[in-house]
């Protein structure tokens, strides 16, 4: 098996986050365009999520459906194979991206295309299914607006639900009439950067390509396992038109995407649109099982490391995640650092925390990334899962490897703080070598103290001057001769 895949190549992977993060708020332009929109999207969500007075109840049902069906996923997954089958689907499941890519690359070249439509996917995106295909001389065209931009710009998603949050409207005009016409109908040549005039030159130019693109690749926000249903949230109508045209349908789906009941669809279908775009309903819910008269349907189920996280006790509870960001937008870090600093298709808190799972901690970034957080928790508050990210974030700064220095610094204090005598009599030689501690440390263990500074030692401890004074009955200054 080879090593598993999480998407964007390139510089962002050779360094750590804080590289990354450093660079990106130098960039005034982007810390603007990201605080705008962060804004925007958290204040909508947090008013349509408090219209609703059992919102808590909706989030705790959301948890324990998922924890439910994680606990049970190799009996769910196969009902859900039976079914996609009993209604004339191909399953087909894959253990890591090269496989994944290999069968969906495999699926294309059996119709004789050489173009291919896609749904806005983070799971094609984690696995790099574009370039996989590329390589095999096949184009992958995105359709969503935002993913298209992207696209077009040679660049990488920088949040999950708004791709190109990264980018202005100024810069979206250029892009699309510098590169539009190398990939299909041109942007019209005055085009301004007005939001309607954008989006009109994407619908005409997305239009001709639905028209005539003959296999389509999605993924799915959910997959029924009682009917072999799968279901898409979108909200520009592009999903539709790729989940309808083409006649042949090819969804990639990770496979903790699963609900067992329709019913249990129901919870999440109040909690992704609130929670993402801030929404009551949402625009285009597509739902489809199976093959339909005119059209193949395959489903690739994908692991990719999932049932590694699903081994960890307090790791797995990030499989309960449905990609809605709201940690992203209320979180302090993304907002300044931006979603590239992440080096993954899955940016921000949740990132910081699936990204490290999937991958393991073997670079300097994935590594970095558990510490891309305050542990503020406001990641938790909003999330419609519960999923205590903060929890996770320690439990994996835990499992990271330290440096030398910092680990014979940890084993040291663990030996004083292990009985009180010892730590009394560490706090006896720190007040009367207060004078000598530095305030900065030496060597390796300098980058610790470049941004903090080591706190005064106090002549005296709390417990001796307790002792000393009983209590504060006797007097409060230390005497002559005590430690200085
Ligand atoms: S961790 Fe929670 S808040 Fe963040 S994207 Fe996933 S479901 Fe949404």
């Amino acid at each position: 098996m080879s090593r598993t895949f999480l998407g964007m190549p390139g510089r962002a992977l050779e360094r750590g986050f804080p590289a990354n993060a450093a660079a990106a708020v130098r960039d005034s332009q982007l810390r603007f365009n990201l605080r705008k929109a962060t804004r925007t999207i958290r204040g909508k969500r947090a008013s349509v999520v408090a219209e609703l007075p059992d919102w808590e109840g909706l989030r705790q049902a959301g948890k324990a459906i998922k924890d439910h069906t994680l606990r049970n996923l190799d009996r769910y997954l196969l009902q859900l194979e039976g079914a996609v089958t009993a209604a004339g689907g191909h399953v087909h499941w894959a253990r890591d991206a090269d496989e994944a890519n290999r069968i969906v690359a495999g699926l294309v070249k059996a119709t004789g295309e050489t173009e291919v439509v896609k749904v806005k996917s983070m799971a094609t995106q984690e696995i790099g299914l574009n370039e996989a295909l590329a390589a095999e001389g096949v184009t992958a065209y995105e359709t969503d607006l935002a993913e298209l931009i992207v696209q077009l710009g040679d660049d990488w998603p920088s949040h999950i639900l708004v791709p190109a949050i990264h980018r202005n409207r100024a810069e979206i005009r250029e892009i699309f009439r510098e590169r539009m016409g190398e990939w299909g109908r041109p942007a019209p040549e005055d085009l301004t950067d007005d939001p309607r005039a954008l989006a009109e030159a994407a619908r005409l130019h997305l239009r001709e390509r639905f028209l005539s693109t003959k296999v389509a690749i999605s993924g799915a926000n959910f997959m029924i396992a009682e009917t072999g249903t799968l279901v898409v949230l979108e909200s520009e109508g592009n999903g539709r038109m790729c989940l309808t045209l083409p006649r042949t349908l090819i969804s990639v789906v990770g496979i903790e995407k699963i609900l067992p009941t329709w019913r249990d669809l129901e919870v999440f279908l109040q909690l992704l649109p609130r929670s993402s775009t801030g929404e009551r309903m949402n625009p285009y819910t597509s739902t489809w099982t199976g093959a339909t008269e005119g059209q193949e349907f395959h489903l690739v189920l994908l692991d990719n490391g999932r049932t590694d996280v699903l081994a960890d006790e307090v790791g797995r509870q990030a499989l309960r995640c449905i990609r809605c960001s709201a940690c992203l937008n209320v979180c302090p870090v993304y907002e300044r650092a931006g979603g590239h600093a992440y080096g993954s298709v899955y940016p921000g808190p949740i990132g910081a925390i699936l990204t490290p799972q999937l991958r393991g901690m073997g670079s300097e970034l994935d590594r970095s990334l558990p510490y891309a957080s305050s542990l503020c928790g406001a990641c938790y508050e909003v999330c419609p899962v519960a999923i205590d990210i903060p929890e996770v974030l320690v439990d994996l700064r835990a499992k990271a490897r330290h440096p030398r220095a910092e680990r014979l610094g940890m084993a040291a204090a663990g030996w004083i703080f292990n009985r009180p005598e010892r730590l009394a009599l560490a706090q006896r030689a720190g007040g009367r070598l207060r004078r000598f501690v530095p305030k900065r440390l030496p060597g390796p263990m300098s980058a610790w103290t470049d941004t903090r500074d080591i706190p005064d030692i106090p002549r005296e401890s709390f417990r001796d001057w307790w002792d000393r004074t009983g209590g504060g009955r006797t007097g409060t200054e230390p005497r002559d001769g005590d430690a200085r």
